[in-house]
């Protein structure tokens, strides 16, 4: 297991845990599953050590990898001044 050490905002021990993050890459986005992380329980703060950091470099410039991959829908919503309340 990785020390993660404290969280840099509100100096709170991390915990690690495996998260799930999307990354824009050239108007695409990627979602990486399983990612280990080192997450603060106060803030919410995300942190990956460099070796992960390297790894999902890596990953995201895998085109092939990528294009063989699971993809899902995600609603794209446009930003209104005036929302309708429900
Ligand atoms: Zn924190």
């Amino acid at each position: 297991m990785y020390d993660y050490g404290q969280c840099d905002i509100c100096n709170t021990l991390m915990t690690e845990v495996v998260i799930r993050q999307d990354f824009w890459i050239k108007n695409k986005l990627v979602v990486i599953e399983n990612i280990p992380a080192g997450v603060c329980p106060q803030c919410g703060e995300k942190i990956v050590n460099a070796d992960v950091g390297k790894q999902i470099a890596r990953i995201l410039k895998d085109k092939n990898r990528i294009s063989k991959a699971p993809t899902i829908p995600v609603p794209i919503v446009h930003y209104e001044e005036k929302v309708m309340a429900f």
